[in-house]
């Protein structure tokens, strides 16, 4: 993870990073990250439970609020804490102003510029921002947008371009660049960056791999062959028995299922690795196992290593398998699987 924040930090140039430790770092272990991230200029969270957890373990870099203070009384406790929260929503202004903090808040004024999901209309953007400087609970102004199709080729200019339009005048520092601007888009960069993915090394693309970006995987999940089976012709494997032999095949049973974190629409096909030799699954996975043809794997029998994820057999590919992307699989890894740390 860390080899992650130093190629972020290359890809940043002079603008400052924020490590996005958000949903568990990614299914990677908030104080892991806070260790691998420690070089990190802040980090970003969701919650203010895991801004107070990262403050606990010893954070003394600035923490973004992502989507800001959700209920009036998280105000004090971004005093507190000394967190910087997002404002993208009237009532957030309302709680300031009605109880300002003990000490005045660094914020990040969040705009929308066509994702509409979160944050103000750019057009309204002379009244918010003089809202905002006039408040007593806000120390220093940043402003903030965010990418629906950076990773796309439609890109990040449709968006940018306007919010730099209406907004530069201001000088104020900025941010609006997730993994994907950061890694194409260096206009994107601003002030502050904020990549999450990249850190964990996989790739937010889908035309390019996380070993073409120079990122490498944070985690690999791995289990063992625990039965092996010989199909004939015309047997079938598993649930539904989705997969059918044509020829004599010899089939791994793997422990590791859907309740371990590993998709279940992944199909026949999608890549995994036994002995460190790419093969494919077979069939339909189940809550505890998943079926993998070992053909052409002759050395590999019970307790052979199995690797899921990882080195061999990059998130991604298996995210592309099952339809998904690569930020569902680890942030969904399951509180069962036994975390090894290695780095
Ligand atoms: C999660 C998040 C990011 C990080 O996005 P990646 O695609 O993982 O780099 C950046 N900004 C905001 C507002 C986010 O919610």
């Amino acid at each position: 993870m860390a080899h992650n924040l130093r190629a972020a930090r290359r890809y940043a140039g002079s603008a400052s990073v924020f490590a996005v430790v958000k949903a568990n770092a990614y299914g990677h272990g908030l104080s892991r990250a806070r260790r691998a991230f420690a070089a990190a200029d802040g980090f970003a969270v969701l919650t203010l439970e895991e801004a107070a957890n990262l403050r606990q373990m010893g954070v003394e870099q600035p923490i973004l609020l992502l989507e800001g203070i959700f209920s009036p009384d998280e105000v004090a406790a971004c005093a507190e804490l000394g967190l910087w929260p997002v404002l993208h929503h009237s009532a957030q202004l309302d709680w300031l102003e009605r109880a300002p903090p003990s000490r005045p808040l660094t914020v990040f004024l969040k705009f929308d510029s066509g994702m509409h999901r979160l944050g103000f209309p750019l057009a309204g953007h002379r009244e918010i921002v003089q809202r905002v400087r006039q408040m007593r609970g806000v120390a220093d102004l940043n402003l903030m947008t965010h990418f629906a199709q950076a990773d796309e080729p439609a890109g990040v200019d449709w968006q940018l371009r306007p919010f730099l339009a209406e907004l530069a005048a201001y000088g104020l520092p900025w941010s609006s660049a997730n993994s994907a601007a950061l890694l194409r888009y260096p206009e994107s960069l601003g002030d502050w960056v904020r990549p999450g993915i990249m850190l964990y090394g996989s790739s937010p693309f889908a035309d390019q791999t996380a070993s073409d970006l120079g990122l490498r995987p944070a985690m690999r999940l791995e289990s063992e062959v625990i039965a092996v089976q010989t199909l004939q012709p015309g047997e079938g494997v598993g649930y539904g028995q989705l997969f059918r032999a044509e020829r004599t095949t010899r089939v791994g049973v793997v422990a590791c299922g859907y309740a371990d974190g590993y998709p279940r629409l992944a199909p026949t096909g999608t890549p995994i690795a036994v002995c460190g030799q790419t093969t494919r699954t077979l069939g339909r996975v189940s809550m505890d196992m998943l079926c993998v043809d070992l053909s052409d794997c002759p050395q590999a029998g019970l307790g052979s290593p199995v690797e899921l994820w990882g080195e061999a057999v990059p998130v991604d590919a298996v995210a592309a398998a099952a339809g998904t992307i690569s930020y569902e699989l680890l942030c969904a890894l399951a509180a069962r699987v036994p975390v090894e740390e290695i780095d």
